[in-house]
């Protein structure tokens, strides 16, 4: 038995295990790693840390989505800011209202290798006419978009450090606020409350996005293969509100079978645990 194992924090490692290496690669920006395993499937890494398997990337990538379209049904345009894997695109597709997506990803070897070896999340994806896959940083990017371009922003990027680093700044925050329309919405991979070293990360997103956006929430899911399995996502809006311009009915209309995200969990995410909001408060 072979084992991948992460360090979640100097004194505690996570491990699962894998039968087989499948491929391993270093690009200018990251170095990729692709196993699998009978119970977890095809799983790949970054830099050594876990990003997708077959066995819960369904709970990740309904949660960084459904919320949104729950809270704001007529969403057109998207933008998603990092999200090779393709995940992420694939649950915003299964919205026939979406008129267009455009994918901004840094490194295209991530892409590449999910079509090969990971189509659960990018089959399909290059194929849909609706797509536009771009592949560079991200940053860089949204600094060049139009004003008021978009609906959704979805920022499903690594952790704060390497090529992630500027998805995480304040100046990425503003171009955000810039390109998005006057009731746009910014959803944000926004690290864990458990591990020091991710609430940390979690306090100084939240204080940034703060100061940018006049509506600003953290929701919660379970992430099993994530440090602490506890992650959040940040929801920033400039009109509407989460939980008081929630249209669970007109959600229910758009008829998408989910495995993890309903409109009755959408509503829990949302209530923190109180170390969680006493954390967030303190960072501000
Ligand atoms: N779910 C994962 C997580 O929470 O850690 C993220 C998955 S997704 C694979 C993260 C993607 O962000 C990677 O493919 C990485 O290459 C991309 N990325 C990192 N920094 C980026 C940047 N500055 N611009 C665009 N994409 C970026």
């Amino acid at each position: 038995m072979n084992w991948y194992t992460e360090s979640w924090s100097d004194e505690c490692k996570f491990s699962i295990a894998y039968d087989e290496k499948i491929n391993s690669e270093k690009t200018p920006f990251q170095q990729i790693d692709f196993y699998k395993g009978k119970e977890f499937g095809t799983f790949f890494t970054l830099d050594g840390l876990m990003m997708v398997n077959e066995k819960d990337e369904f709970i990740y990538h309904e949660m960084i989505v459904h919320p949104a379209f729950a809270t704001n049904p007529n969403i057109k345009r998207v933008l998603i800011i990092g999200g090779g894997d393709g995940g992420t695109a694939r649950e915003v597709l299964r919205y026939k209202s979406v008129e267009e997506v455009v994918m901004v990803e840094i490194d295209e070897r991530i892409f590449r290798l999910c079509q090969k070896y990971l189509p659960v999340t990018a089959g399909g994806i290059e194929e849909e006419p609706r797509m536009t896959l771009k592949f560079e940083d991200g940053l860089a990017y949204v600094k060049k978009a139009p004003d008021a371009s978009f609906d959704l922003i979805l920022v499903d990027s690594t952790d704060p450090i390497s090529v992630g680093e500027g998805l995480f700044t304040i100046e990425f925050y503003q171009e955000c606020y810039r390109v998005l329309r006057n009731d746009g919405i910014l959803i944000n991979q926004h690290e864990s409350p458990y591990f020091t070293e991710y609430a940390e990360n979690m306090k100084r997103a939240h204080k940034k996005i703060k100061h940018i956006f006049p509506i600003t929430h953290v929701y919660q899911y379970h992430m099993p293969t994530y440090p602490s399995g506890h992650w959040l996502f940040g929801f920033a809006s400039k009109v509407y509100d989460p939980l008081l311009d929630l249209h669970a009915e007109d959600w229910k209309k758009f008829k998408i079978q989910t495995k993890y995200y309903n409109t009755e969990l959408h509503r829990g995410a949302f209530c923190l645990p109180n170390y969680v909001r006493e954390a967030l408060v303190d960072g501000e």
